[in-house]
């Protein structure tokens, strides 16, 4: 029963898992029971680093999310009052969903569905595949037990993804864009009925089902995949990227860029912080070889937002302008770098590491990358004398990193006789696993 939370705690983030007991308590002390649930429990278990966390509340989701709001200083970053769910920002920079055990009834499919308040058990059995549908139980009499009514932990050891329902894909047809993605994101197999099911609401035109809303939040969550590369493939062969824009597919697709974004997030060590607003970079790199009236078209299709729209267009500049700061000869320590970086935007970073000509620009943002972020992990919450969460505690441990960071070589000082240099994995012992974004 122990397991699962000892697993916990050791697969998050410290920031996360203390918004998990923090949440615990409040649900306790509301009376409402608490399960931690989707994407966070089936990255735990399959060894991912979870990005967000999702709960689920049976009983008033959105009232504790006030709650926490209020309690534990959260930022409500916005709610959806059909389905009684909102999102949250923790100080320390932990995301989270909080939503309420829910059913949902289907009249029409690719329409907004009933919602129904229920059992944590009903709202498993409600959800899209099996690997999303375990659940932890956060609550006193049963802290740490799984519910898992559709066997997600079989298929998440057999790496395999398996719809919940036969009539899955008609119901909800965004779960069609929704199995790719995570079939990019965790390399799992396609379980053969579920790729019979998938074919078979294609032959149904259920894509064409698709809500313009419900385009664009996948859009958005594209845009969030680190295999941005794999992704936009596997979106090719399966004729889905079609839906976005029908002049995409082909040499309109810039799979080489995406792949270099790809490989350039995969240099984001694991546990590290780094801020990201993955929308306006995938943007870019999506809609590079389109002409003005396919970009407006594929816009439009997907309702991007005017803000979106902007934030993508003022990256050159603001990329522009990084550049010429990381050229600069007064860059001489490696606090000095790591300050200018830590700072920029990490589109923009990203950006340069896709886009820039300059060797001096792109050595210095690896050597960020690979020494300087490592390095940073080397010190620890237990080795700050402050309140873990305070700005307090966030300043004095940004100072002990710039401190560390001046007092390393700048390489290894060469060795009498050949002692290989350690590997750089061993800096990167830090105590979560986790890409903040
Ligand atoms: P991510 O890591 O991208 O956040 P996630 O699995 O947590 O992945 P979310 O969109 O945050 O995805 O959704 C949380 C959970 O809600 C999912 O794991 C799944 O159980 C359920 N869910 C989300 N969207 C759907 C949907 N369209 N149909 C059924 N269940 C869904
Ligand atoms: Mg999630």
């Amino acid at each position: 029963m122990g397991d699962y939370m000892f697993m916990l705690e050791n697969h998050l983030s410290a920031n996360q898992f203390r918004v998990v007991e923090r949440m615990r308590d409040l649900a306790g002390e509301a009376g409402s029971n608490i399960f931690l649930t989707g994407g966070a429990m089936r990255d735990t278990l399959a060894g991912f680093p979870v990005r967000d966390l999702d709960f689920t509340v049976e009983g008033n989701a959105l009232k504790l999310a006030k709650v926490a709001e209020k309690k534990l200083g959260a930022k409500l970053v916005s709610t959806d009052d059909h389905r009684k769910s909102a999102e949250l920002l923790f100080p320390g920079g932990t995301t989270a969903e909080i939503a309420m055990a829910r059913q949902e009834r289907y009249t029409k499919s690719g329409a907004r569905p009933q919602v129904i308040p229920a059992t944590i058990h009903e709202d498993l059995r409600c959800r899209d595949f099996t690997v999303n549908a375990v659940a932890l139980s956060l609550n006193k009499a049963s802290l740490g037990l799984p519910i898992d009514p559709t066997n997600g932990i079989g298929d998440i050891e057999r790496k395999e993804l398996r719809t919940i329902h036969n009539y899955s894909f008609y119901d909800e047809p965004v779960r069609m864009l929704r199995l790719m993605r995570f079939k990019a994101r965790l390399g799992f197999a396609i379980d053969d009925r579920t790729r019979a099911h998938f074919d078979n609401a294609r032959e149904a035109e259920m894509l064409s089902r698709i809500a313009s809303d419900a385009l664009g939040d996948e859009l958005r969550k594209m845009a969030e995949e680190p295999n941005a590369g794999d992704l936009m493939e596997a979106l090719e062969q399966e004729q889905l990227i079609d839906l976005y824009s029908p002049a995409l597919p082909g040499p309109k697709l810039n799979l080489a860029a995406f792949q270099k974004l790809q490989k350039a997030r995969q240099m984001v060590q694991s546990g590290v912080e780094f801020r990201l607003h993955p929308l306006p970079l995938f943007l870019n790199v999506l809609l590079e070889k389109l002409n003005a009236k396919e970009r407006a078209d594929l816009l439009k299709t997907a309702g991007v937002t005017k803000a979106e729209v902007n934030a993508s267009q003022k990256l050159d500049a603001v990329a522009k302008k990084l550049e010429r700061d990381l050229k600069s000869a007064k860059l001489q320590k490696a606090s000095q770098l790591y300050q200018v970086l830590m700072q920029a935007p990490g589109e923009a970073v990203l950006y340069l590491l896709l886009n820039s000509a300059q060797r001096l620009v792109l050595d210095r943002i690896k050597n960020y990358f690979q020494k300087h972020l490592p390095a940073s992990l080397e010190i620890t919450d237990e080795m700050v004398a402050a309140t873990p969460g305070t700005p307090k505690f966030q300043k004095a441990k940004e100072q002990m990193i710039l401190t560390r960071l001046d007092a390393r070589p700048k390489k290894p000082a060469p060795a009498p006789e050949a002692v290989p240099a350690p590997p750089m994995s061993s800096f990167a012992r830090g105590p979560s696993v986790r890409h903040a974004r």
